[in-house]
């Protein structure tokens, strides 16, 4: 059985001195194991970066550029290798796996762009015969940490773009699906990125913990849980360094009387449950305004939940996979017991579900759960399982409170016919990312992605204009060339 190792100033190494199973949660079989770093292990990696800094910060952003034009053909290359390893450790479907991948590549595609996107701003008097510009530089060494569920994209969120604008990085991917994301870093140093611009540790806690703390890391990038987002915020920004912490979410989506709901159901279908419902931008809260929608939700969409297929990861005949572990399917069957408990009315039940040859792989079924209110476990949490919970409400303003009020604000979307509520829906909403009559309003690569509330911790959102901005410091320059000696006396106040 093989044990991941690390990539550091670009050699693979292993640092075995604590490991973790791999599983492939398609069969619930260990696969392999990956080296937890300690904490030696991880300053190497950082020594490393800061090593490679210097000349990268130097090296013209036009050839950083041709790096990542190449590392995205790499990518492209190599896609079908890229998503076995992403399905194996993590148990998406490769259809879904290839989507995921090219959401990264997007990432890449706009790095590529560095050139423009890291133009200053010049303006020449600003007083008589002075100039006045601003660039945007580096930072130095930046850390990545990142969640499993998405093993290539996330990662791709953050490096390309950093490293595009003349940082060195140190990624610490999750523990639970590190293959790919190993594999993918290997591929942008193939491109041509000098050893130790892009660094990969293994590992848990301790590892972060090391990031979190070392002075020479000047900004840290995360994706994942809301406890431990708030947690990696708090001691990054105690320790001084710029942060961005992205967390979890409770996605709603309204649905309107005037609605087309055979749209609505299919589109809610994927939404709910693709990946097995372990998106950030899952929609797993449906919130029907009037009973009659309700009814007819729950109706029509208990009919298309029975073609619902759950499988491994290599049949590209499922629509979803197994959940990443044995405990987390527990976790999920958990909230589904306690909706029951607590008074909800369970429609379809994927608790205990069989996938016929893969009786230990941990798959929980699509699940459907009526009468859901504010106050139940299943509603407060974040589930992460392929588990869609249907809220009835009287009015759009009661379902816009239920959103408002509650502590995430990733992601929601308002099915209707109607433009002026879609309208005031849409400007009112406190929730970052907002669809009309589209479930996933995940931005693309040239905007960017961030929610509000307790779903993202700092400024600045992931990818796209706002990454530019994260990843450099603005530097404002004035200059003035007196042409002979110095022309005016002292002055003691602002020139009016
Ligand atoms: P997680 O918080 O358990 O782990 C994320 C990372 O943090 C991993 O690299 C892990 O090693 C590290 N980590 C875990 N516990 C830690 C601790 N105590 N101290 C220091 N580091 C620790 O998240 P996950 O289960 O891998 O991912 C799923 C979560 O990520 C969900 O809540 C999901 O909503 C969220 N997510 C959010 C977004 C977004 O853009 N907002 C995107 C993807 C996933």
């Amino acid at each position: 059985m093989t044990t991941l190792g690390h990539l550091i100033n670009g050699v693979r190494i292993d640092d075995d001195a604590r490991t973790q199973d791999l599983y492939n949660p398609s069969t619930g079989v260990v696969a392999g194991q990956v080296s937890l770093a300690s904490k030696a292990t991880v300053e190497e990696a950082i020594a490393a970066a800061q090593a490679a800094f210097p000349a990268w910060r130097d090296t013209p952003p036009a050839k950083r550029a041709r790096i990542m034009y190449r590392f995205k053909a790499l990518l492209e290359q190599n896609a079908d290798e890229i998503c076995r390893l992403i399905g194996q450790e993590h148990g998406k479907i490769v259809h879904d796996a290839k989507g995921e991948l090219q959401r990264g590549i997007e990432n890449i595609e706009y790095a590529c762009g560095a050139p423009e996107l890291l133009k200053g701003e010049y303006s020449k008097n600003t007083g008589p015969g002075i100039d006045s510009w601003s660039d945007f530089q580096p930072l130095g060494v930046v850390a990545g940490i990142t969640p499993f569920n998405f093993p290539a994209m996330v990662p791709l969120w953050m490096y390309p773009m950093a490293i595009a604008c003349g940082n060195t990085f140190v990624l610490k991917p999750s523990e639970r699906d590190p293959t790919s994301s190993l594999y993918i870093a290997e591929l942008a140093l193939e491109a041509g990125l000098p050893a130790g611009v892009l660094n990969v540790v293994n590992g848990d806690k301790e590892a972060v913990d090391t990031l979190l703390d070392d002075a020479r890391v000047q900004a840290v990038s995360f994706v994942g849980s809301t406890p431990i987002a708030e947690y990696i915020y708090g001691r990054a920004s105690a320790n001084g360094k710029r942060c961005q912490a992205l967390g979890g979410a409770k996605n709603h989506a309204i649905v309107m009387p005037d609605a087309d709901m055979d749209n609505v159901v299919s589109s809610l279908t994927g939404a709910a449950f693709g990946s097995s419902g372990e998106r950030c931008m899952a929609l797993s809260v449906a919130v029907a305004v009037g009973d009659e929608a309700a009814d007819a939700l729950i109706a029509k969409m208990q009919a298309q939940m029975t073609s619902l297929k759950v499988g491994p990861f290599h049949d590209a005949d499922n629509d979803f996979g197994p959940v990443i572990t044995k405990a987390h399917q527990e976790k999920v069957c958990g909230y589904i017991d306690s909706a029951a408990q607590q008074g909800a009315e369970i429609v379809v039940d994927g608790r205990g579900v069989q996938v016929p040859g893969h009786e230990q792989g941990f798959y929980v079924g699509g699940t459907l759960i009526d009468r859901v209110t504010p106050d139940m476990t299943c509603y407060l949490e974040e589930i992460f399982g392929p588990v869609l919970l249907v809220v009835r409400v009287d009015s759009m303003e009661a379902a816009m409170k239920l959103i408002d009020d509650h502590e995430y604000g990733n992601g929601t979307c308002i099915y209707t016919r109607d433009g002026e509520a879609a309208r005031y829906f849409s400007d009112r909403i406190q929730v970052g990312m907002v669809g009309i009559n589209v479930p996933l309003p995940v931005p693309v690569s040239y905007h960017s992605f961030g929610g509000w509330k307790r779903s993202l911790f700092g400024d600045l959102s992931a990818y796209g204009p706002d990454a530019v901005r994260f990843y450099t410091r603005r530097k404002t320059v004035t200059q003035r060339w007196p042409s002979a000696g110095v022309r005016e006396g002292a002055q003691f106040s602002f020139p009016s």
